[in-house]
């Protein structure tokens, strides 16, 4: 029995996964065939869920590979109609809350709080077929897996589908978990989109009543944990050829915005010494944020993500840049330490160049930490099935950032080739999708297992 655990992996899966219940689970498993260490089968059903996401791809496909599928849009409606019949065909109890995220109950035994799981299946314009397509189709082979194993849970089980992850429609990031977790409420209902339509619009053509946004919100304590796989959307788990990221927290970020303010003046009468050029201080600020971000050790990230010049004649000094910056990291200490050296060098700068920098603050996101207890469960489901981890953080906003304000959080990464995203070339493996959803499957479990014992 169990050829392909040693003893010591034998004690230990049931160390993690005790009782009788969650023993047949792997009992399949182990009447089934003898395995070789290091490619032990999946209870999770891999074609299936290879089925699921081609077929996902389909909405919003793009001649050039990847799809374009906003939140609120035509397109999204019809994949969510397909999901939705997924997920009936998994026997999950379906509804849809007044923000429009869908939600499908799989009953517990014990009266106990949910464990949620899922993702997002709105993209960005021309994005790729992994982002929260992977973590949602994922949450739904996991229910299906627990269904052909008979498995049943302690805790009640429920995936959900967020509504308008990417923000892409309303300029509004994580909308549906957002309003779920209390963070938004009826002030975002009149925000218009380019055709004039406004969020309550969208939400009546999802068959919602904008009225009752507010009935969306979870309340305290009725969820165990939330669990979210995700791909990577960067580089560093294919270039350590690690198959699972346990992910430490959602980076915070802070942006300003800045205007380096000279003078206008004629390009060919106005003497070097005597000009006062807004882009080349703002040049010499873009790079100060650089080298700073680049001087401290650890995984932050600083951006200028645009300089806009006026007047923008090839024949004017510019005599005002604009350009805001952004920096992420998981801890806001960090994040304000390298702002106060960046605004000292600007100083610097303004004075070189004899112009004048002030930046005022524009957006402010808090770094959300993964809860100690379901990153546990994720490292023993990934043990178990003896594949590496990383830590890793996320430097991607994440609806799992928002659901750490009211539940225990945690995500599970797997590899993006060459750390692509947002684009027709992001790629995710059918095997690391795989072993993905492997690991969500038996972390729920864990998890299961191991919360809530009075
Ligand atoms: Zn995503």
């Amino acid at each position: 029995m169990l050829a392909w655990h040693s003893a010591k992996t034998v004690r230990s899966i049931c160390r993690i996964l005790p009782g009788a219940m969650l023993w047949l689970a792997w009992l399949p498993l182990s009447l089934s065939q003898t395995r070789e260490a290091g490619s032990p089968k999946f209870h999770i059903d891999s074609q299936r869920l290879q089925r699921t996401l081609e077929k996902l791809s389909e909405f919003g496909k793009n001649p050039e590979g990847g799809v374009t599928r906003l939140g609120f849009s035509e397109t999204e409606l019809a994949a969510r109609e397909y999901v939705t019949g997924v997920m009936k065909q998994a026997g999950l109890q379906v509804r849809v809350d007044p923000a429009g995220n869908i939600f499908g109950l799989r009953p517990g035994s014990e009266k106990l709080p949910i464990l949620l799981f899922g993702s997002h299946i709105d993209s960005v314009l021309h994005g790729g077929n992994f982002d929260g397509d992977l973590g949602s189709l994922g949450a739904i082979e996991v229910i299906h897996t627990l269904n052909d194993l008979s498995v049943k849970t302690r805790h009640p089980l429920e995936v959900v589908i967020w509504t308008n992850e990417e923000g892409n429609h309303f300029g509004l990031t994580t909308l549906g978990s957002g309003v779920a977790a209390g963070q938004l409420g009826p002030e975002i209902l009149d925000r218009k989109d380019d055709q004039g339509l406004t969020l309550a619009d969208w939400l009546r053509r999802y068959s919602q009543d904008p009225a009752h946004l507010t009935d969306a919100r979870i309340p305290p304590g009725s969820l165990a944990a939330f669990l979210e796989l995700h791909i990577e959307q960067g580089p560093n788990l294919e270039e350590n050829k690690i198959p699972i990221g346990v992910v430490q927290g959602i980076v915070g970020l802070k942006r300003w915005m800045c205007v380096a303010s000279g003078f206008a003046n004629h390009a060919g009468t106005t003497p070097m010494n005597r000009r006062k050029d807004a882009l080349a201080a703002a040049s010499k600020d873009v790079l100060a944020v650089r080298d700073v971000v680049r001087a401290e050790p650890g995984r932050q990230v600083g951006t200028v993500g645009f300089v806009k010049v006026e007047p923008g004649a090839v024949n004017v000094i510019p005599g005002r840049a604009q350009f805001p910056v952004e920096l992420r990291n998981l801890d806001t200490e960090v994040i304000d330490r390298m702002w106060r050296r960046i605004q000292e060098k600007f100083t610097a700068i303004d004075k070189e160049e004899n112009v004048e920098t002030s930046c005022t603050p524009l957006d402010d996101a808090e770094p959300a930490s993964a809860d100690p207890a379901v990153k546990s469960a994720i490292y023993a489901a990934a043990k178990s099935l003896g594949l590496a981890t990383m830590d890793l953080p996320s430097g991607a906003v994440q609806d799992a950032q928002k659901m750490a304000k009211i539940a225990p959080m945690g995500m599970i990464f797997v590899p993006s080739h060459d750390g692509i995203s947002h684009s027709p070339k992001e790629f995710t493996s059918w095997p690391d999708a795989a072993n993905g959803v492997e690991v969500l499957y038996r972390a729920i479990l864990v998890l299961d297992d191991r919360l809530n014992h009075q």
